[in-house]
């Protein structure tokens, strides 16, 4: 099963894709998870990477479908795949369509989680994050047992850089200007359902509906 969880930044993608890792037991692949490692790496890559991160835009497609390509093709024949923050503009899901037509492993859908301008500013600058394990708290909403600390393991949690207001507005900007035209693309392939869930709702409930969107593109 290879699935797309799209949503614009602060819908939850990442929080859900976690819980439906473990319900489904599919690979997550985010790339924002990724580009935040290499850049936390000190890399040259790292470095370009940061410059685009940082000022809430996106990096150029060509950097993205390198790194992506191979990061796919490591997990793609396994059994299964959530793409999250993956592709984000045309040329990208063109390029990973074909990377998987020729792996003989389609697209079988695409998620969509949508949410409210003002809900996605509150949600992100309130987000905190564990640098080590991953797992992701809000100030009010989700907060740690232990402020600033990591229930999971410990680890200081971090304000990500680009996590503040004028670069969420940036962010949301470019979600709606080259990642909007992603879900238009992908209306257009036949054999690719698109299940659209209703982000601005309570964590368990959203886990709910992308629970049933997962078990009805797994028995299609
Ligand atoms: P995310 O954690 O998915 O919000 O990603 C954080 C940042 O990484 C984004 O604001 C972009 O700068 C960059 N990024 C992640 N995925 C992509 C992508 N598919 N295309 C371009 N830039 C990306």
């Amino acid at each position: 099963m290879r699935i797309i969880l799209m949503g614009p930044p602060g819908a939850g993608k990442g929080t859900q894709a976690k819980r439906l890792v473990d319900q489904f037991g599919v690979v997550h692949l985010s790339s924002g998870d990724i580009f935040r490692a290499e850049k936390a790496s000190g890399s040259e890559l790292g470095k370009t990477l940061a410059q685009y991160m940082d000022a809430g835009k996106l990096v150029p497609d060509d950097v993205v479908v390198s790194v992506m390509a191979s990061a796919v093709t490591k997990n793609s024949s396994g059994p299964g795949l959530l793409l999250d923050g993956f592709p984000r503009t045309v040329p990208q899901a063109e390029s990973l369509d074909k990377q998987l037509a020729a792996a003989g492993k389609p697209l079988d859908g695409v998620m969509v989680i949508a949410a409210s301008d003002q809900l996605i500013v509150d949600r992100i600058t309130g987000r905190r994050s564990c640098p080590k394990c991953g797992a992701v708290y809000h100030v009010t909403n989700i907060p740690p047992k232990k402020a600033g600390i990591c229930d999971v393991c410990g680890t200081a949690l971090v304000h990500r850089t680009d996590d503040t207001e004028a670069t969420v507005r940036q962010r949301l900007n470019a979600y709606k200007q080259q990642t909007e035209p992603v879900i238009a693309y992908y209306r257009t392939r036949p054999n690719v359902r698109i299940i659209e869930v209703d982000g601005n709702r309570a964590t368990d409930e959203v886990t709910k509906a992308l629970a049933a969107g997962m078990q009805s593109l797994a028995g299609r």
